[in-house]
């Protein structure tokens, strides 16, 4: 198979690998399946790998979303209200972060009053100290009040292979 950015040979590799993620940080996907080419070094994430990817994102953010105190999340039915739109219409948006507290679902207020107002209620969920756990280094990237990231991430990590909101925008390879 050919690089479609080069046209040299790509090779099969079978290694870890570390992306990330500008909502959940890096994540550390263990004996990945991947096409690199010799060339210019593109990398070409097999199906397999890019489900891995997703699969590890989601419960990535469940987890950190769980981690937030109590006092930040509303009920499933104070968010339909707000939204003005209806329970199920909540339920099943992804773009709103949510998750299940004992058996009651909960959303992050902050998500939600973000939807409403962009369409999209995700933000970076990470913490600089949890980065700096996983990848053993510090850097200087300046964070707002909140620890929202106020750079762009991607400019910090220009060695590691990036990719966008969903690893399936991620270019894949069979
Ligand atoms: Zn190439």
């Amino acid at each position: 198979m050919k690089c479609p950015k080069c046209g040299e040979e790509l090779k099969k590799e079978i290694n870890d690998i570390e992306i990330f993620d500008s909502r959940v940080g890096l994540l550390l996907i263990r004996h990945a399946e991947y096409w690199e080419c010799s060339g210019c070094a593109t990398r070409l994430y097999t199906p397999k790998t890019v489900a891995r990817i997703d699969e590890k994102r989601d419960n990535k953010t469940k987890e950190l979303i769980k981690g937030k105190p109590i006092g930040e999340f509303i009920t499933l039915v104070e968010a339909a209200r707000l939204l003005g739109i209806s329970k199920q219409a909540v339920h099943k948006n992804r773009k709103i972060y949510g998750v299940k507290l004992g058996r009651k679902p909960m959303y992050l207020r902050k998500s939600v009053i973000m939807y409403k107002a962009t369409h999209d209620g995700r933000f970076p969920l990470y913490t600089p100290d949890a980065r700096e756990w996983v990848t053993g280094v510090t850097c200087n990237i300046s964070y707002s009040e909140e620890g929202v990231l106020a750079g762009r991430p991607s400019d910090q990590y220009t060695h590691l292979p990036s990719v966008g909101s969903s690893a399936s925008e991620v270019a894949y390879a069979h």
